[in-house]
């Protein structure tokens, strides 16, 4: 066959994409897909996963098979190739009889560069059978981790991609994922089949952006005042658990004058596309919403992605995070968290309907993101760290630039274990954080003198703390699991094992203690 026929990787680069040099491991990725290996490609959102199968599946005779789990994104892709002038098509369910049988006839007629289908779609008798009359140049399979147990996207469908090697050994095949935990990625290749796969890893750092968790206190005013003294006129997202929630911020921003929308699942779908497609389409838009938002939006210059409620896990954290500054320059992550936080995601995980091994798995990976949350270190070494990557301390986080004191919390961690101890022991009453609070505060409020409180020895012994500082304390209390949350009795607190150890005086306890907040000239607020 003449050379000229067969086009190389970096002409398809150039010519098709338009761009003159590839980016990290991109060039290494297609090589050896293209000379017939196995790739598994480890690599962050927006990072360039795409042209790591797209080139490959030009260069290769045949059609490269893209298996996605986003039928939205599907659409983008396929929208995108063809402006390209690349000959690409999807199967989904939303498509019509007689479409599905133009794209299958193509297919098998060799009309087809790339084809795209969702994992169930593939793995039906129909589709496999149809595959075996083309020719296939490599499976991409995108979105990896989602075979995974461990992670937060699990499919079941995608259990059953394994059969791809079996069945067409000679077929090489690329797996992507933004998600680079060590335990995802070895349960990939196990799942997969991917033995002899190369692995590629790259870094996770995006250092471009500003990561800052700050205490929760006042969330709205806080969030209005980080948007407006430092972002007024961006583009950002806000991330809320609620759909009320999300309806509610995006209306305060507004009558803040701050041109705000709102995006959750439970919108109908034309307002939904439409706030996404001005989001998108117009500078300086914030989209308010739940992580519904995000997946496959492209918008390179978000500036910011702020977080009203803490994440379940770190990796959803990177993803959400991950969105803004995709064009490289200056952006921020900043995030609100509480107490209340880290009870409601306590709870959450008591409550689901999963079994014990998903509540341990739920539970050591919400430790995890308490862990970024609570540390007095880097917050980028500590993140990297948790995609298995070693980094020095980066001086554009908040704990690099203001960094939070320690201190010797063991008194005021005995003092509140002391209290709850003796609620329960001379009356047997188990009570929730704010009377805990007012209890150590000694306030005589209704519900002390109701419960007689006032009389426990332990009334009034933390007078020395403020709500505001009680709040910090009882939150890493429960964080580190000194305390345990009851939610069948409406989120009273408990000791638990490690309580003894504390309680005894056997180990110090050094807390985190929030660099001093600019001065507002404004009350007390409540979180
Ligand atoms: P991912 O799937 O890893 O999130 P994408 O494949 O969507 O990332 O790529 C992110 C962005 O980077 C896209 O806009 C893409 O066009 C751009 N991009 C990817 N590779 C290159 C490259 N070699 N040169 C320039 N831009 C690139
Ligand atoms: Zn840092």
């Amino acid at each position: 066959m003449p050379i000229s026929s067969e086009p190389t990787a970096q002409d398809v680069l150039q010519r098709v994409f338009g761009y003159d040099h590839f980016r990290g491991h991109q060039a290494d990725v297609v090589n050896q897909v293209v000379a017939g290996g196995d790739a598994l490609v480890l690599m962050p959102t927006g990072g360039g996963k795409s042209l790591c199968f797209q080139i490959p599946a030009l260069v290769r005779a045949g059609t490269g098979v893209v298996v996605s789990p986003l039928i939205a994104l599907m659409q983008d892709q396929v929208d995108a190739l063809t402006e390209l002038g690349v000959r690409a098509a999807y199967l989904n369910s939303t498509q019509d009889m007689a479409t599905v049988r133009e794209v299958e006839h193509a297919f098998v007629s060799g009309q087809l560069d790339m084809l795209y289908v969702a994992p169930e779609r593939l793995l039906t008798d129909r589709c496999l059978s149809l595959l075996a009359r083309g020719n296939i140049s490599l499976f991409a399979i995108d979105e990896a981790h989602c075979v995974s147990q461990w992670g937060h996207d699990f499919r079941p469908e995608y259990l059953g991609l394994s059969l791809l090697g079996e069945r067409w050994p000679d077929v090489p095949r690329i797996a992507l994922t933004a998600t680079a935990t060590e335990a995802t990625r070895i349960e990939i290749i196990e799942r997969l089949g991917l033995h002899d796969a190369q692995v590629f890893v790259s870094s996770f750092d995006r250092p471009n952006i500003r990561y800052r968790i700050v205490e929760k206190n006042d969330p709205r005013r806080q969030l209005l005042d980080f948007v407006k003294n430092e972002h007024a006129g961006d583009a950002g997202v806000i991330y809320c658990m609620s759909r009320n929630k999300v309806e509610e911020t995006a209306e305060f921003l507004c009558q803040q004058g701050i041109d705000a929308m709102a995006y959750h699942a439970g919108m109908d779908a034309q307002r939904r596309a439409a706030n996404q497609a001005r989001f998108l389409r117009e500078d300086g838009v914030v989209m308010v919403a739940t992580i519904a938002f995000g997946m496959g939006i492209d918008k390179p210059d978000v500036r910011f992605v702020a977080h009203l409620d803490m994440p379940k896990s770190v990796e959803g954290y990177y993803q959400e995070t991950g969105r803004a500054g995709r064009d490289g320059l200056p952006a921020q992550a900043w995030m609100a968290y509480g107490l209340q936080d880290v009870v409601q995601q306590r709870r959450m995980i008591d409550e689901s309907t999963g079994d014990d091994a998903y509540k341990r798995r739920s539970a050591a990976m919400l430790d995890a993101m308490l862990g970024l949350c609570e540390t007095v270190s880097c917050r980028r070494t500590r993140l990297l760290n948790y995609f298995g990557q070693v980094s020095t301390a980066c001086g554009n986080c908040d704990t690099c630039l203001e960094p939070p004191q320690a201190w010797d919390g063991t008194i005021a961690a005995q003092k509140a274990l002391s209290a709850v101890y003796r609620m329960w022991k001379e009356r047997g009453q188990r009570f929730g954080t704010a009377h805990l609070i007012d209890l150590l505060r000694g306030k005589k409020t209704e519900k002390i003198g109701q419960n007689r409180h006032d009389e426990l020895s332990v009334f009034g012994i933390g007078a020395d703390l403020s709500d505001n500082e009680w709040r910090s304390v009882l939150r890493q209390l429960i964080a580190q699991g000194l305390l345990s949350v009851d939610h069948e009795s409406f989120g009273t607190l408990g000791l638990t094992e490690a309580s003894r150890a504390v309680l005894k005086g056997e180990h110090t306890l050094m807390l985190r203690r929030e660099p001093p907040k600019p001065a507002r000239g404004r009350g007390s607020s409540t979180s």
